[in-house]
Formats: C-alpha cells, structure tokens, sequence
C-alpha cells in the first residue's frame, strides 16, 4: 500500500472513531432546565430560612418581623430559633429579651429549676415535662411560642411558591396564661413509677416540686 493510500485509511478510520453530536432533545432539555430551577430555588429558600432563623436570635425582634417570618421558616427551623436562644440565655420566644439566667441579667430569671425534668404542680397534682418550658422565662412566654408555632405552614419552604399563607397571629402576653409544661400521663407506668418513688422519698414541701434531676 502507499503512504497517501495509508493516510487517507487513517483519516477514514478517524471519522469513524468520533461519533458526531446527537441533536439535543428539546423535551429532555426542557426538563433538565426545570430541575436545575428547582433545585436553585430550594437552595434559595433553605438559605432564606436559615437567614430568618439567625435574624430570630438575636434580640430585639419586632412584631412584624416575627409575623413576616412565619413566610420563610417551617416548625422546625422555629425549634432551631428556642434552641439557639436558650444556648444563648435568652428567652426562647423572639418578642421577649429576658434572659433565662438569674444573676446576669436584669430581669428575674424563670422560677423553673434549671435542672429539672419534671415539676409537680401542688395544686392540680398534675405532672409536668418542663425540657422545653425551661427554653423561657415565663410559662406565658411558652404559651406565647406555642401559639405561633403552631400556626407555621408545614409546607416545605422550597415548595410555597403561589401558596397563600395566612397571616400568624401573636397573642399578647397579657392575654395568656402561663403554660407549665407538657403535661405527663400518670397512666404510664413509668411515670408512675417516677411518682410513686417521690412519694416514697417524702421530700419536703419545697423539694417536691421537682421530681427528677440530672445533676
Ligand atoms: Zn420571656
């Protein structure tokens, strides 16, 4: 065989080697487009809600930008508000600057032992899980975060594009009675376990508040 026989071989098997481009299909394009927009509008909406959640730690908070939050944060992320509060010592619920500690802070502390799981209330003889309501200063600061809380879409954020939100209601302070905590069935056994041991401990009338501690 010659050299220009063998060259143009070479070129025929190099053309052959490099499969021309498919033409793009327009509907699998149009597709992957429509993903990339969702996926950048989720990430668009986690980060707006993260920027609510720190705009909800640090003190003060007004009114309507906790109205104006309920847009952009789900239950979750408002967990995430009382948690980080409480880590920083101030009350969980955003309208309140209390602190939760006594000696620091200007204003009195809640009367809810730091330590304490559960509390007993003398006058009703009900149980209580006082985790969360340890997060506040008061029970009405509770009530309070309890009453937004619960009007919080639960719609993921990424997914309220065109929903209509109802507007959340703030109850004042004024209006509302404290909350204690979560109130413990004493049909479990294991609470009334808890129960029967206090009692058989017979602890003075001011320990007795206080059932379970984690010291
Ligand atoms: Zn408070």
């Amino acid at each position: 065989m010659s050299e220009n026989g063998s060259a143009q071989e070479k070129s025929q098997k190099s053309a052959k080697s490099t499969p021309k481009p498919k033409p793009k299909d327009p509907l699998l394009e149009k597709r992957k487009q429509e993903l990339k927009q969702c996926a950048d509008e989720r990430v668009a909406a986690e980060k707006r809600a993260y920027q609510t959640v720190l705009a909800l730690i640090e003190n003060p908070v007004s009114e309507d930008a906790l109205q104006q939050a309920a847009k952009y944060i789900d239950p979750g992320h408002y967990n995430d508000v009382t948690e980080e509060r409480a880590l920083e010592k101030l009350c969980g619920y955003p309208l309140c600057s209390n602190s939760i500690v006594g000696s620091n802070s200007k204003k009195v502390t809640s009367p809810v032992s730091r330590n304490a799981h559960f509390r007993i209330d003398c006058f009703s003889n009900k149980v209580y899980d006082v985790t969360e309501r340890k997060k506040y200063c008061s029970g009405k600061c509770y009530g309070a975060s309890i009453f937004y809380q619960k009007q919080l879409s639960t719609t993921p954020v990424w997914l309220r594009k065109g929903e209509k939100l109802d507007e959340v209601e703030l109850i004042p302070l004024d209006k509302i009675r404290g909350v204690p905590g979560l109130p413990v069935s004493i049909d479990d056994p294991v609470q009334t376990a808890l129960l029967d041991e206090v009692k058989a401990m017979k602890l003075g009338e001011s320990e007795r508040e206080t059932i379970h501690s984690d010291k």
